[in-house]
């Protein structure tokens, strides 16, 4: 089945109007100069256009401005904070965008059930914020948390450095409240743990990125808050050895074991040399380090982390190691893994990829892709780090020291080409945490199960007929 739908990108002032007259002319953003921030991102990869930012106040609004924008084959491009990393959330032929940000209400904080009722608009941060002041803890986590929100999260399925231990976004929701392509609201804004009542729609928009209907807000899961968070920094020999210190970890830390992220080396050259105020965390260089944390209700982290880190040097695994003596070292140490990507840029062109294979691959696709890359473009520098935990590794590559950087970029999608096969043939996924977008869009079906793609489509067809939720995204 194909979707052959083409939307209405092209807005006349009436249309404008009738869109205005929804949300009231202050928030119906027209002027070139106040558009300009929705239509690009961060890192400038894609630059979009529209005559129409819509930014809807409550879900009733969003609700008229779908029913509208179906009357009138509209097509909309729900968007968030904008962290996105694969351009979904980039209007990239005209549509009108539809910036779910001022809903931003925590409707509902409820300590016995544990749960959090958020607006898909409340900032990932402000969500931490409310469940720690009630002594509890919302643990997704990444690094875009101060500006991404919980519409975009459950969206993209965002994962991020907590969800070895606590999932991700997908595991966070437990209801969810949702506008369809029609303007009706599916409204289960349930706080149930067993609801066997049919399908689970739920699970069907979380990580739709914005193709399958608009979330407008969910309940959350929250857990109690640590009491002791044991940070270390290790130095490894190879991405094997990280792998036995993961494994050591797990047997010693069970649940406790809440981050587990790989870096290699040529990141901490990167960020000391190109991040803010960045030392190298260990005096001793090794090829590799892991950023671990253990994150315990009871007063045994310290104890159990260094147990961890004996072990390891007894065995070999570990060759140095620093444990934060602090809250502001275990903050350098995380402000390190979080500037990774951006000091790759001052080095020129990386090509990304966001891939994610069993657990115990990780070291082969990190040797096999490192060899591949190297033979099609000599000279190139893989920087691979990641959530070793998950077996998602942004397997990035910067450009030759003195390559023309437009000459290598023009190389992504050879790159990526090489990489992907590596991982499919591993079994892994060409998009782990990132999404599909329009990134990864035309690769998808050489790498997607034939028929799971044909119900994708199905689904997309039945619930977005006139294909105006985000068309041209994912499928
Ligand atoms: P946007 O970028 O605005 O949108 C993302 C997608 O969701 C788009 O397709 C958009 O159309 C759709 N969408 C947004 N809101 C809604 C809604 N309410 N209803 C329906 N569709 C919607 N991601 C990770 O998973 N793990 C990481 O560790 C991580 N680290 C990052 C670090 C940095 C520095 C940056 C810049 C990004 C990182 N990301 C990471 C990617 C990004 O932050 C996440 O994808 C995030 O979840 C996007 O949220 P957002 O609100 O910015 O969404």
């Amino acid at each position: 089945m194909n979707i052959v739908e083409k939307p209405v990108t092209t807005l006349s002032p009436d249309l404008i109007a009738r869109f205005t007259a929804i949300v009231g002319e202050k928030y119906a953003v027209t002027d070139a100069h106040d558009l300009a921030p929705y239509l690009t991102e961060e890192r400038n990869l894609y630059q979009g256009h529209s005559k129409l930012v819509l930014r809807p106040g409550s879900t009733a609004e969003v609700a008229a401005i779908c029913k509208l924008a179906s009357e009138t084959k509209t097509a909309l491009v729900p968007q968030g904070g904008n962290t996105g990393l694969v351009g979904g959330q980039t209007p990239h032929h005209g549509e009108v965008v539809l910036s779910l940000r001022r809903l931003d209400k925590v409707r509902e904080v409820d300590t016995a059930s544990n749960t959090m009722t958020c607006e898909a608009g409340v900032v990932l941060a402000t969500a931490q914020q409310q469940a720690d002041a009630v002594d509890r803890l919302f643990p997704l986590s990444l690094g875009a948390e101060g500006s991404c929100t919980i519409g975009g999260n459950l969206s993209t399925n965002a994962g991020g450095t907590a969800a070895l231990a606590y999932g991700v976004a997908r595991d966070l929701a437990v209801g969810i409240e949702v506008v369809l392509a029609d303007g009706r609201i599916v409204s289960n804004l349930s706080k149930l743990k067993k609801d066997n009542t049919g399908y689970d729609l739920r699970d069907l928009f979380i990580g739709a990125e914005g193709t399958l209907g608009i979330i407008t807000a969910a309940v959350l899961k929250l857990y109690p808050k640590p009491r002791a968070v044991e940070t270390a920094f290790v130095g490894l020999a190879s991405p094997d050895d990280a792998l036995k210190l993961l494994e050591l970890s797990r047997a010693e830390a069970a649940g406790t074991l809440t981050s587990f992220e790989l870096i290699a080396d040529i990141c901490i050259d990167f960020c000391v040399k190109h991040g803010p105020n960045i030392r190298a965390p260990l005096d001793n260089r090794t090829p590799w380090y892991v950023l671990m944390e253990i994150s315990s209700q009871r007063d045994d982290a310290r104890a159990t982390l260094e147990a961890i880190l004996e072990r390891g040097f007894d065995e070999g695994i570990v060759e140095d190691a620093v444990i934060a003596a602090n809250l502001d070292q275990r903050t350098a140490f995380w402000t390190l893994r979080e500037v990774i990507s951006p000091a790759q840029k001052p080095e020129g062109g990386s090509i990304k990829h966001d891939v994610s294979v069993p657990v115990a691959a990780v070291p082969q696709l990190i040797a096999e892709a490192s060899a591949a890359v190297v033979k099609l473009i000599p000279g190139c520098r893989p920087v691979p780090f990641g959530h070793l935990g998950d077996g998602n590794i942004h397997y990035n590559v910067s450009q030759p020291v003195g390559a023309d950087q437009q000459a290598f970029l023009a190389r992504w999608h050879d790159v990526n080409e090489v990489v992907h096969a590596i991982v499919a043939r591993l079994g892994g996924s060409i998009s782990a945490e990132h999404g599909i977008g329009v990134l990864k869009r035309d690769e998808l079906p050489h790498f997607k199960d034939a028929v799971a793609l044909d119900v994708m489509r199905t689904l997309k067809a039945t619930l977005d007929p006139l294909n105006i939720l985000n068309p041209g995204k994912v499928l």
